[in-house]
């Protein structure tokens, strides 16, 4: 074989990141790709949709058409030897069966699911007549998925399992990973009162061994910060980027927890100048932190 057709001795673990554009640059592709590149990684990408956005607030999603998300995945797929997969926004139900698709081809890659289903601003991401697909093709094939509390709840109700999730009552925990036929969940603490009162970032791991279901807690001081756009994409994606480095989950997830809490605590001091608004703004982590 020639150089030009081999993987290179030095060759960096590579991550595919599936996910939405978002032109600020605080969430999606390119906070997928500054965090995976900052931590060791290198990262490929698949857009699901060209969202229009700034730090204040997102104005609209414009899906990628099913024949174009398609021909990117496979033109990648057939040139890269991925390490992991991660899944953040998705547009549509062609989409999420496409993607769905490819992890059952996939399945000896780790993937991590973020189930963006609506931004934090409110609007919709995932259209809803494609709700049924990702609960039902989707999920059951990622490695792990990390929803919040919100999240979660969204996903239960859609699995007409009604009940109030309590990520403290570990046998109930342990029912919802059965009734969503996920593999793994860590449910981000981030939006529990109990958690800005004991200020902590707590997240709860929850494994379905078959033989011995687990639970494991994940902490972080909590930081009370402004600029936290793509706190979500930036998890998932630096444990996408632990995995591909081969670190078993739970050691993934508490380096990338760490990396997680610098890039927020160093997010206020690395901002653009910005120009005077009357709206809330949300600015990027920051990713390439130096201390
Ligand atoms: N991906 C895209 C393209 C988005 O626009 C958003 C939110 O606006 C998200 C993901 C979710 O961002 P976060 O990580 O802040 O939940």
């Amino acid at each position: 074989m020639n150089s030009q057709n081999s993987t290179p001795q030095n060759s960096l673990p590579s991550v595919l990141v599936i996910a939405g554009f978002d032109p600020s640059g605080g969430a999606g592709l390119i906070a997928d790709c500054k965090t995976i590149h900052a931590n060791g990684g290198y990262a490929a990408t698949v857009m699901s949709s060209l969202t229009i956005q700034n730090t204040q607030g997102v104005k609209s999603s414009n899906p990628i058409d099913a024949r174009l998300f398609k021909a990117q995945l496979e033109t990648l797929a057939e040139d890269i030897d991925f390490d992991a997969i991660k899944i953040g926004m998705l547009a549509t139900q062609e989409q999420v069966e496409i993607v769905a698709d490819f992890l059952a081809i996939k399945a000896h890659i780790p993937s991590v699911l973020d189930p963006v289903l609506v931004s934090s601003s409110g609007r919709i991401l995932l259209e809803a007549r494609a709700h049924q697909a990702f609960l039902n093709n989707l999920i059951p094939l990622a490695t792990l998925i990390t929803p919040n509390l919100p999240e979660i709840q969204t996903l239960l109700k859609l699995a007409n399992a009604n009940a109030q999730f309590d990520a403290n009552n570990h046998e109930q925990s342990l029912g919802v990973l059965q009734t969503l036929k996920a593999q793994n969940i860590l449910v981000k603490g981030g939006h529990a009162t109990a958690d800005k009162v004991l200020k902590q970032a707590s997240d709860k791991l929850f494994s379905n061994l078959q033989t011995q279901p687990a639970s494991n807690d994940f902490s972080a001081p909590w930081l009370n910060v402004i600029h936290n756009h793509g706190t979500g994409c930036t998890l998932g994606s630096a444990i996408a980027t632990q995995l591909a480095h081969g670190k078993p989950l739970k050691q993934a997830i508490t380096q990338a927890k760490d990396y997680l809490t610098k890039a927020l605590k160093n997010a206020d001091g690395m901002q653009p100048n910005y120009l005077p608004t009357n709206h809330q703004r949300h600015g990027s982590l920051a990713h390439f932190f130096e201390k």
